[in-house]
């Protein structure tokens, strides 16, 4: 069952507390309803791709009380610092650098070297996040494919007996996602349009390119969740492998392949919600440690495509895939 909580006092502190616990709590914004978790605890963020049947990780925005906050975990420029004070609280999202002591899991970023940060301007959302004192990833609380929750009725319809509850602070003012500006390149470049507009952006920082977006080929990506370039090892990555050759690092799931002289094991037993809590961490973890070693690729072991296992297939599918360059 999942609870209903009234944003009074009590309801905050039940839900900042089901937080810290891991658990998965939706909570109204100005924009639309998210559903939140412990950024830093992976295992809690790999149960929002669970809850949301997601098949595949895209980075999730992470929220903040304060852009002080914020700042504690991405490098902040001049310009990043210069639109938070003009628009946050508020529906404006800033992707920047990651800190190297940043402490939030990088399942929350899908495994990118910089964080999507936001402080929403609602004072409910604003109490809750003071109160579970850690970063809160929340992408949208619907299904995946369906449309945004702008009621706690909506996030209900899709997502009762889901998760652990629902912080009910009536109906969203704003209604469109979040504005996403991503500060961490040489220019800025507009992600997604939202709630915050492009003039007013312009007006403050100046120029901003738009729909910027490339794949490797340099390819332009009109979808918002393909925007993004997607965090690949140094090393060829090898799927489904039967067997491990000696110079092989392994990234193993369930019983292990023998030979392996390097590896990673993202699930002894077998679940899929715990490898991918560890995936990303796996990846990087081998790339590094296989490297030293003198590995020349890393060879993966079959996972089935149950629970979160095709999103962590469509993931190494693209570690996988020949680079373009
Ligand atoms: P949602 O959480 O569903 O509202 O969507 C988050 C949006 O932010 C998506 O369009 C993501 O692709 C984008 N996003 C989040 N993190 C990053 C990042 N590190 N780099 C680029 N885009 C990002
Ligand atoms: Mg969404």
């Amino acid at each position: 069952m999942t609870q209903i909580l009234h944003a009074d006092k009590t309801g905050v502190t039940r839900a900042a507390a089901l937080l810290r616990d891991g658990a998965l709590v939706a909570f109204g914004t100005e924009t639309v309803y998210g559903l939140g978790a412990d950024a830093t605890n992976a295992q809690a963020v790999a149960a929002i791709f669970h809850a949301k049947n997601r098949p595949r990780f895209n980075p999730l925005i992470c929220h903040y009380p304060s852009a002080d906050r914020a700042f504690h975990d991405v490098l902040a420029n001049p310009q990043a610092r210069h639109v938070a004070e003009a628009f946050w609280p508020g529906p404006l999202t800033l992707v920047l650098p990651r800190r190297s002591d940043c402490p939030v899991a990088l399942l929350t970023g899908a495994g990118l070297d910089t964080l999507a940060v936001r402080v929403p301007g609602h004072p409910d959302a604003l109490a809750l996040l003071r109160a579970a004192a850690r970063p809160i990833a929340a992408p949208s609380a619907n299904r995946s494919g369906q449309v945004s929750p702008t009621s706690a009725q909506h996030v209900l319809d899709g997502l009762q007996g889901r998760i652990a509850a629902v912080l009910d602070s009536g109906p969203c003012r704003v209604g469109v996602e979040s504005t996403v500006l991503d500060l961490s390149g040489l220019a800025p470049v507009l992600l997604r349009a939202g709630g915050v507009s492009v003039e007013d952006l312009v007006a403050c920082i100046g120029p901003i390119q738009r729909g910027g977006a490339h794949d490797a080929a340099g390819i332009t990506l009109r979808s918002p969740g393909l925007m993004v370039s997607h965090y690949a090892p140094g090393l060829p990555v090898r799927l489904n492998a039967a067997t491990v050759a000696a110079e092989e690092a392994l990234l193993a799931f369930g019983p292990v392949l023998p030979g392996a002289r390097c590896l990673f094991q993202l699930s002894p037993s077998g679940d899929t919600t715990e490898a991918a809590a560890r995936l990303f961490e796996g990846l990087r973890w081998l790339d590094a440690e296989g490297g030293r070693l003198g590995a020349g690729g890393i060879a993966v072991m079959p996972i089935p495509d149950g629970g979160l296992g095709l999103a962590i297939n469509d993931r190494l599918r693209r570690a996988a895939a020949p680079r373009g360059g």
